[in-house]
């Protein structure tokens, strides 16, 4: 649109001559006045002019209007013509009818009138418009050689009845560049589409138009000036403009009201909906409405309800519209009982819901998927025969198929005379939550030969699918065709939903990969995608990817979000670097209690109990109340730190001083604050003190203990117990039996079955993962294939583990997940050490591996001397902690 190289018309405005609508409606009704009660019409042979227009007049009147065409066409023959304001009344005739064929037969016609004026002309194009024929309209318009207001007026009709707001606009200007000069019927009506294209530059050209025009009198036109300032969001200036409006109706505060409802300026909206009242307007029922349903969708249900109850009480009864806002607020908001309740008593008062109450009552069901309120909504629906909406059957298919009722929702489907995407995309949905791909992907196939062929959504729906399917091929083969369909592109969310897919099948790596490609396909990671793909990352050997992550979510401004920050100060602390989770804390403001407990858990899982402690009492001194999850933090760091005093005492706090109810948790990390400090009777005695049943996290603590202080015959007692609650656990399994042999138990004795003693073989085999140069290298137990590279490794341990036995701190017997090691099985983690510290010119600072077992007391004491004797620190993460190990010492103080 050429704005700029707009000029307004300069001459002065012009008297406008306007053979009104109205003189044309009145020789039209006055006619079928006359002729009201004659019945039929016969084509005469030689008739006269007036009787003619007589007659057709009467078929415009009674009908059937297609004999208007005969006599036309007898008219043609005898080669006389139609008066225009006949043929233009035959024309309304068609749009009163709702006749586009007749109407286009006059078209064809229209030679026959007497002398073709504009009126004429913008008749055709209205009836063609108000038939719903704009192309056909346009044709018209474009081929006229004159054209007037009424035609300009009637174009923009046409295209603002059609919602075609930009064109509307654009044919203002163009009008306006023609020289022709609106009136105070057509500006409210290009004003209106200003609004809603949010044009406010051409309602500001508009407002000095109807100033110059000398339009600011009428208040309809001023009402749809300061509609466009509210619609787009100038509240200043249609705050001014509404002081200076001379005359102001109830529409004038509506608008002002609406426009601070929409900007979320509740309390704006009430100070108007008051001064209002002052000013002695009434507030009628649209402007309660308003107010209510602003109240109701901002959440402030409770509100909403009050302002009905005044309302009512000033004599204005809801209307379907009152209802409903309340109704989805409520939806919204989760309280569901309260909108159901509220559908009810709609019904009772005998209020008819409209599409949008039922639409919304039944995707709150679908929300909270309850099939018995959902079949209620199902039954009202019919009842009200609104069940042939397509909006309504849309919900009740969604709310079907989330809530598992697939035939119900198939069914539904079925008799659907019309279906849009969002239909198809309900069902398939359905289907691929359910399991059956199969029959999802059969609908996918039939969905593109129909009217609405699938969108991204669709495609999304179906790549999710089959990977919750575990089909993971055709996952990507879905993907793949996406990426080079031409018309639809992948957008952020399928990208996620491979990520999403690869991880729930735990398959890290391919979702890594999926997140990289991401990357260089210039697809910007929103806040789900880094959301998805950080926990992949929280361990030691991923470190540089939480890096890479963290510095891609910086550059899309992803962490401002509370939530990511206090992703990544957990991922920085499970991968190893609990000063970056530190610095990612310090850099929030504000903190929420997720930030401070994950700060506070990798403090204490790096086994920095001072530092756990100080930013509790910091956490105390800033009044953030601790929850759950930050006692079970702190116990766990006063038994680090071995202040058990301490450690009983903020226990015995938790429910007295917090107010916060006791769980396992907090009881397995007592347990695990007396059994470090060798209080192996007092544990004991503490589980079976508990209140409630100790589950096998709590015994488990208590084996811990037994290991380390080598009570193996409470070791015994914590394994059966464990193994009661957990009998598939192999470690456990594993243990137990190594704790009767140590006793001199055989076997046999307890209470093991055959087959499980089978699966006791199938111990897991040690793995452990290093990260050097970019890439992750495995390493297992026993991989004794000679190749030159292992057999240096070897040769190298072989030389350190000469040093490491001075070392050791205990040779006594002791319980391991592993079997101890030999000449031929060296442990993996000792492996990674060497394959990290063998190229003696460039010693790392740091290794940081990962072990799928819990390390042996044997591999500690040699991960205890490299790191003096390479002072080097190493990182190691097992099944049970996370160890560092710096200058001969390890940060879990011999105790995992
Ligand atoms: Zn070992
Ligand atoms: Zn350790």
């Amino acid at each position: 649109m050429e704005k700029n190289l707009m000029i307004l018309p300069s001459k002065p405005w012009p008297p406008l001559f306007i053979p009104s609508h109205c003189s044309i409606q009145l020789e039209w009704h006055g006619s079928t006045r006359v002729l009201a009660n004659s019945n039929s019409v016969s084509i005469t042979q030689r008739s006269n002019p007036k009787l003619i227009d007589t007659q057709l007049n009467q078929l415009c009147a009674n009908g059937p209007l297609s004999e208007a065409v005969a006599i036309l066409d007898s008219l043609a023959q005898q080669g006389s013509k139609v008066r225009p304001i006949t043929f233009m009344n035959l024309l309304q005739a068609c749009i009163d009818k709702d006749c586009i064929l007749v109407g286009r037969e006059l078209h064809a016609r229209i030679g026959l009138v007497g002398k073709v004026n504009p009126f004429v002309e913008t008749k055709l194009v209205s009836m063609y418009a108000k038939c719903g024929h704009l192309d056909e309209a346009w044709k018209v318009f474009d081929e006229m050689r004159e054209r007037n207001l009424f035609t300009w007026s009637a174009m923009i009709g046409a295209c603002s009845r059609d919602l075609k707001w930009e064109e509307v606009v654009k044919l203002f200007y163009d009008m306006m560049q023609h020289g022709v000069l609106p009136d105070e019927f057509l500006l409210p009506k290009v004003l209106k589409a200003c609004g809603k294209c949010r044009d406010i530059e051409t309602g500001r050209l508009i407002h000095s138009v109807a100033i110059r025009g000398g339009m600011c009198s009428s208040l309809h036109v001023n009402n749809s000036i300061l509609a466009v300032y509210a619609k787009c969001g100038e509240m200043s200036c249609a705050e001014k403009f509404f002081r200076r409006m001379d005359e102001r109706n109830c529409i004038s505060w509506n608008v002002i009201i609406t426009g601070y409802c929409q900007r979320g300026e509740i309390e704006q909206a009430q100070k108007y909906f008051d001064a209002m009242r002052e000013e002695g307007m009434k507030p009628g029922l649209v402007t309660w409405n308003i107010l209510i349903a602003s109240y109701s969708q901002l959440g402030h249900c409770d509100i909403a309800m009050d302002l009905i109850r005044k309302m009512e009480s000033f004599g204005i009864t809801p209307d379907v519209y009152t209802w409903t806002s309340m109704i989805s607020g409520f939806s919204q908001k989760g309280r569901i009982n309260e909108a159901f309740d509220l559908l009810r008593d709609m019904l009772i008062v005998g209020v008819e819901p409209n599409s949008i109450t039922i639409a919304s009552a039944a995707s709150a069901c679908a929300s909270v998927k309850s099939l018995s309120m959902g079949s209620e909504i199902h039954s009202i629906a019919v009842k009200t025969s609104l069940v042939g909406d397509i909006l309504i059957a849309n919900s009740l298919i969604d709310m079907y198929a989330k809530g598992g009722n697939l035939e119900a929702a198939q069914s539904i489907f079925d008799v659907m005379l019309q279906r849009d995407v969002y239909s198809w995309n309900s069902i398939i949905g359905g289907y691929c939550q359910a399991g059956f791909c199969g029959k999802a992907h059969e609908l996918f196939m039939k969905m593109q030969e129909s009217d609405s062929p699938p969108n991204v959504v669709t495609w999304n729906v179906m790549i999710t699918g089959f990977m919750q399917n575990g089909d993971e091929d055709e996952a990507l083969n879905l993907f793949q065709r996406i990426e080079n369909d031409g018309k639809i592109k992948p957008n952020v969310a399928s990208w996620n939903s491979l990520i999403s897919g690869f991880l729930q099948n735990r398959q890290k790596d391919k979702a890594l990969q999926i997140f990289r490609r991401m990357q260089f396909s210039n697809m910007a990671p929103n806040l789900v995608t880094v959301l998805t793909i950080l926990p992949a990352c929280t361990n030691l050997v991923a470190a540089k990817k939480v890096k890479e992550i963290h510095c891609c979510a910086i550059r899309r401004n992803l962490v401002s979000e509370l939530s990511v920050s206090n992703t990544f100060i957990d991922s920085y602390a499970k991968s190893g670097n609990i000063m970056y989770s530190r610095k990612v804390f310090d850099g929030l403001s504000p903190k929420d209690i997720i930030s401070w407990n994950s700060l506070l858990s990798g403090y204490v899982l790096h086994g920095c109990s001072e530092s756990a402690l100080d930013l509790f009492d910091q956490m105390r001194k800033d009044g953030v109340h601790p929850n759950r999850v930050t006692l079970t933090s702190i116990i766990s760091a006063y038994s680090h730190a071995g202040m058990v005093d301490e450690g009983k005492h903020a226990f015995s706090n938790i429910s007295e001083e917090y107010q916060i109810r006791l769980d396992l948790e907090h009881y397995s990390a007592m347990v695990y604050l007396l059994g470090r400090s060798g209080k192996l009777a007092k544990a004991l005695e503490f589980i079976q003190n508990m209140p409630v049943e100790p589950n096998s996290s709590v015994w488990a603590a208590l084996m811990t203990a037994c290991r380390i202080h080598k009570n193996f015959g409470m070791a015994i007692f914590a394994g059966e117990r464990m193994h009661e609650l957990d009998p598939e656990n192999i470690i456990t399994q594993h243990l137990l039996s190594q704790a009767y042999s140590v006793c001199g138990k055989s076997l046999e004795a307890p209470k093991m079955t055959k087959l499980e003693k089978e699966k006791f073989v199938n111990i897991p085999v040690g793995q452990s993962w290093i990260e050097m140069n970019n890439m992750v290298h495995t390493f297992v137990v026993g991989d004794d294939q000679s190749t030159p590279y292992l057999d240096k490794l070897h040769s190298w341990l072989k030389r350190v583990g000469a040093n490491v036995k001075a070392h050791i701190s205990d040779n006594g017997l002791c319980i391991e997940e592993e079997e101890k090691e030999n000449i031929s099985s060296v442990h993996s983690e000792k492996l990674a050490f060497a394959f990290g510290l063998i190229d003696s010119h460039h010693t790392p600072q740091i290794l940081r591996i990962v072990k799928n077992l819990r390390m042996c007391r044997d591999c500690h004491d040699s991960a205890k001397y490299i790191s003096l004797a390479y002072g080097c620190e190493i990182y190691l993460s097992d099944s049970n902690c996370l160890h560092h190990f710096k200058d001969g010492h390890c940060s879990c103080r011999d105790y995992w």
